[in-house]
């Protein structure tokens, strides 16, 4: 979502005539656009933020932008903290770049701060300009902000509450992206499934994707991300039934132990999750499965600990993300009892992530001697000699080919399985 939100900063840029510096040294603006979904990545921030001190030192003129989540929740201690930054902006005002670069850019009294949560934000009412990598795969936003407050989660204090984008904006701008030559979508949220909640027109996710499945032109339609007590059997048998659907679903479980679950507020027992794994396999008996899990969550016993990994291995998934817990402001998890040791949360993050390592390779290796579905998205980012695209399931595919694919789908026979990716071969048919 924020890598989007950057596609809409640098189009509003470009925009105004603002091209990329070849170094820092040599901008005239520097916009850093923020993420505070962990503590690391605050860091990160705060670091980067410190170094621009000597740049604009050197260079005055310079004008420094915050955006994102920490804008949003930090605003007024950056500017005290920061003197030389000059804007902040939060992920509901990102419109208002527009107005800051085109008149205060100018003015020496260009310190700014907008961080209003709104209603209706600048970019749900207007599309903005956005400088889209590629020409093969878009997002495309259509729901905004969350409402599930898990207890460990700042995305609902920094996004603000869940508002669905009305769905003539979202079906025009894929036609718009088919017309420009795209040809897969991925749908974003926080929270897809519960599109349509608050619209006046009745209409929910699995409709929506129904209405997208129509526009000419498009070959493929992906989704992020679910939350598991919104699947519901409508929405299966709608990706079942509609043929540009692809066959993967990222349904992050974040732990295994129902106690943990409930006190992470996230409304669904492990035993209702696994039940919506069976019935999306039943119904799409090769569906990719990924996940999200976080590891020592306050009052995470070693008991709760092997349900995760007994989770792991009940579900194969075919790739996870997994985080340590980390404190964020705001969040109801912060007041819990029984926080866990950092070197305990590393050692079952490093448990986790090498079980799965180990289940990956395997979900990889059985592809092998396949003949898959892939959409050609470019040239390979490690060996320019190779072309790169993914499989319906999302599994990254690298072969030797003509740059002429690009944005067609070839057959794909599987050569060799890795454990981040799958080399191939081109073939003429299934056959
Ligand atoms: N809305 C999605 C959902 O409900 O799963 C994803 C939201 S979040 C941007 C992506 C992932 O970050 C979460 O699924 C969770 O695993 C992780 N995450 C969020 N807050 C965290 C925290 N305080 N510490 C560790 N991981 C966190
Ligand atoms: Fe955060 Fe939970 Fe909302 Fe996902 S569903 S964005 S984890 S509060």
């Amino acid at each position: 979502m924020n890598v989007h939100d950057s596609d809409k900063i640098v189009g509003i840029l470009s925009e105004s005539d603002h091209g990329t510096a070849d170094s820092i040294e040599e901008a005239d603006v520097i916009v850093l656009n923020t993420c505070s979904i962990r503590q690391k990545a605050e860091q990160k921030f705060y670091s980067e933020l410190g170094r621009l001190r000597t740049i604009k030192k050197n260079n005055p003129d310079l004008k420094i932008a915050v955006a994102g989540c920490i804008a949003q929740q930090q605003g007024d201690a950056i500017f005290k903290k920061f003197p030389y930054v000059d804007f902040i902006f939060g992920p509901d005002n990102i419109d208002s770049l527009q107005t800051w670069i085109s008149s205060r850019i100018q003015s020496t009294d260009n310190r700014q701060q907008k961080t209003a949560l709104r209603e209706n934000p600048g970019y749900q009412t207007k599309i903005l300009p956005m400088k889209r990598i590629g020409r093969v795969r878009a997002w495309v936003s259509i729901i905004y902000g969350c409402d599930n407050f898990c207890a460990y989660c700042v995305v609902p204090y920094t996004r603000g509450r869940e508002r669905s984008r009305p769905c003539k904006d979202i079906y025009d701008e894929v036609v718009s992206l088919t017309g420009q030559g795209f040809k897969e979508i991925t749908l974003l949220g926080q929270n897809v499934n519960s599109y349509g909640k608050n619209l006046p027109e009745k209409i929910d996710f699995s409709d929506l994707l129904r209405m997208i499945h129509e526009i000419m032109g498009l070959q493929r339609i992906r989704f992020v991300t679910s939350h598991p007590r919104d699947i519901s059997e409508k929405l299966i048998n709608t990706m079942r039934d509609l043929p540009k659907m692809c066959k993967h679903i990222h349904l992050p479980v974040q732990s295994g132990s129902d106690k943990i679950l409930a006190s992470m507020n996230r409304g669904y027992s492990y035993r209702d999750y696994k039940n919506k794994i069976d019935m999306l396999k039943a119904a799409i008996p090769d569906i990719a499965v990924t996940t999200d899990i976080i590891t020592g969550f306050p009052g995470e016993t070693d008991e709760d600990f092997q349900l995760t990994v007994n989770a792991l291995s009940e579900i194969e998934y075919d790739g996870i993300f997994a985080f340590k817990y980390s404190e964020r402001p705001d969040t109801k998890a912060l007041a819990l009892p029984d926080h866990i040791d950092e070197t305990i949360k590393s050692e079952r993050l490093s448990h986790i992530l090498k079980l799965q390592e180990v289940i990956t390779f395997q979900k990889n290796m059985e592809m092998e001697g396949q003949v898959l579905e892939i959409l050609v998205e470019g040239m390979s980012e490690t060996d320019d000699k190779n072309l790169t695209g993914r499989t319906l399931t999302n599994k990254i595919v690298n072969f030797r080919g003509d740059p002429d694919d690009i944005g067609n789908i070839v057959m794909i026979k599987v050569k060799e399985a890795r454990q981040h990716s799958l080399h191939g071969e081109k073939v003429k048919s299934r056959k």
